[in-house]
């Protein structure tokens, strides 16, 4: 089955079920001071659930584009050293606002993944909310008791907060949920170790691949919890994650969602794709066509690269995957810019916005990379002067204001200093530029104190802001 029939047979069983079929929202978010981008399938519906807005059906289904590169869900620096988490991923779900709740939406994932996808019951675990005593939560009895009459109790898991209480942010909607998780292991594999052993424990070939939200809770700025005016329902599945399973994959990156555009990498650059995890070079190539949806979507949506807010995280990204494919495959000249016209061929058909925007994608992409690379080569010359000096000086260490120059007002990535000042036999003073590296972050958390939104009062308090000084500290390549 290709990704393309994957999506439609999803969509397709919700609309069989009576789900309203609407597209996704854009990827990145104007008018919410909690939020700069959809990090889940919800994101939309909030208001639903807040009940603020009365919802446009009781039952929807979609796809939406998510980004997770900052905030509470963030994760970037799993990125390219794993084979299962992307900045940008599609998230396929369901919702029920005030509509069925626990029973049904078990009953839906279970008939969905087992009997139209035809994924094999042995493989499938899921786990139900433990409680939380400190929040006076209970143990999700109604949801083990559902799960109870379609699989096996040895297959259903107590998972903790962290992993099943599901919450928007920092604030907002949130409730208890219930995953379901594919081992994909070879048989010889699973007679090592249980499965259940390896739930939630970032196994790559026992993953997470469905979560149902039970929302029944909204989480307040003071951190407290109060109960919704209704019960809801709101799914996500890792659209990409369930590619590989039922591709018979073991790596998102071997699905066809990626495998057209690490083609056309390999083309360009010469260097063949091998999947493996630790190699520098197999990571570079991860981290570009992942890389390279996040921007195209981004730009597409209307958020071009900039200099502060959503467009400086946007800039951000894509020079990390400059900075990658600079480093490890030897890429001096722009090439990002060429694998648009590849995604657009395999996502426009389904996401119109890349058909539509392509060509300026293209373009911002192509003059962002001219002028990166060239920070790159204006920092190369710079960095040879500091070594030249600092041997001069008959030190072996580069002092660390200077590395911290480079890196902040010059834009050049600390790691590259690194990797040529190794070359020459000296390094660079680590702790100090530590040191330098809070300083600024104290200083940019001064400077980005933003608002937060209180869902009760209605009020917007300022507070300081995780999400910017965050990414803006991980970014580069790390
Ligand atoms: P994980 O534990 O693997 O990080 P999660 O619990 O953070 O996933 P949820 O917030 O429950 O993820 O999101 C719902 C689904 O979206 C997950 O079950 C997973 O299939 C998918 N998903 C989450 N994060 C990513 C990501 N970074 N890249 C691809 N798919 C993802
Ligand atoms: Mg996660
Ligand atoms: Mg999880
Ligand atoms: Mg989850």
């Amino acid at each position: 089955m290709t990704s393309q029939e994957i999506r439609q047979k999803f969509l397709d069983y919700f609309k069989s079920k009576d789900h309203l079929i609407v597209p996704s929202a854009p990827i990145v978010l104007k008018d919410d001071p909690t939020l700069m981008f959809s990090n889940s399938g919800m994101t939309q519906f909030k208001d639903f659930f807040l009940g603020y807005k009365t919802p446009t059906a009781p039952r929807i289904a979609d796809t939406q584009k998510c980004l997770r590169v900052s905030g509470k869900h963030n994760d970037l620096d799993d990125v390219g050293r794993d084979t299962y988490h992307h900045t940008m991923f599609e998230m396929l779900g369901n919702w029920s606002f005030g509509d069925y709740f626990k029973k049904d939406a078990i009953a839906f994932a279970w008939e969905l993944l087992t009997e139209v996808f035809g994924v094999p019951k042995e493989n499938l675990y899921v786990t139900i909310f433990e409680g939380d005593a400190s929040e006076n939560l209970e143990r999700d009895q109604d949801a083990y008791d559902f799960w109870k009459s379609h699989i096996s109790e040895d297959r259903i898991i107590n998972g903790n907060k962290k992993d099943n209480f599901w919450e928007m942010g920092e604030s907002g909607p949130c409730g208890p949920c219930s995953e379901i998780h594919i081992d994909l292991r070879t048989p010889e594999e699973k007679a090592k170790v249980s499965g259940l052993d390896l739930v939630n424990n970032d196994h790559p070939q026992v993953v997470e691949v469905w979560n149902l939200v039970f929302m029944e809770f909204n989480r307040k700025a003071d951190k407290s919890l109060e109960k919704l005016p209704a019960q809801h329902v709101d799914t996500g599945m890792g659209f990409e994650r369930l590619c590989m399973a039922l591709q018979g994959k073991s790596s998102n990156y071997d699905t066809d969602v990626f495998t057209p555009l690490i083609a056309k990498v390999e083309e360009l650059s010469g260097k063949k794709y091998t999947g493996i995890l630790e190699d520098e070079k197999d990571i570079a190539i991860r981290v570009v066509v992942d890389h390279i949806r996040a921007v195209s979507f981004a730009i597409a949506d209307g958020q071009l690269p900039s200099n502060g807010g959503a467009g400086y995280v946007i800039r951000r990204i894509l020079r990390r995957a400059i900075s990658y494919s600079y480093r490890f495959l030897g890429m001096k000249e722009p090439f990002l810019f060429e694998l648009v016209a590849v995604l657009k061929d395999q996502m426009g058909p389904f996401f119109p916005e890349l058909e539509k925007q392509g060509k300026l994608v293209t373009e911002v992409i192509k003059s962002e990379e001219d002028s990166f690379l060239k920070t790159i080569e204006n920092g190369l010359i710079r960095v040879e002067k500091l070594i030249e000096q600092t041997i001069a000086d008959g030190s072996k260490v580069l002092p660390s204001e200077e590395v911290f120059e480079l890196y902040d007002t010059y834009g050049f990535p600390d790691d590259l200093t690194r990797i040529i000042a190794e070359e020459k036999g000296l390094t660079i003073d680590e702790a100090g530029f530590k040191v330098e590296m809070e300083k600024q972050k104290l200083r940019s958390k001064a400077d980005s104190a933003q608002k937060v939104y209180d869902w009760v009062t209605l009020e917007t308090k300022p507070e300081n802001f995780v999400g910017y000084d965050q990414i803006e500290s991980e970014t580069y390549i790390t």
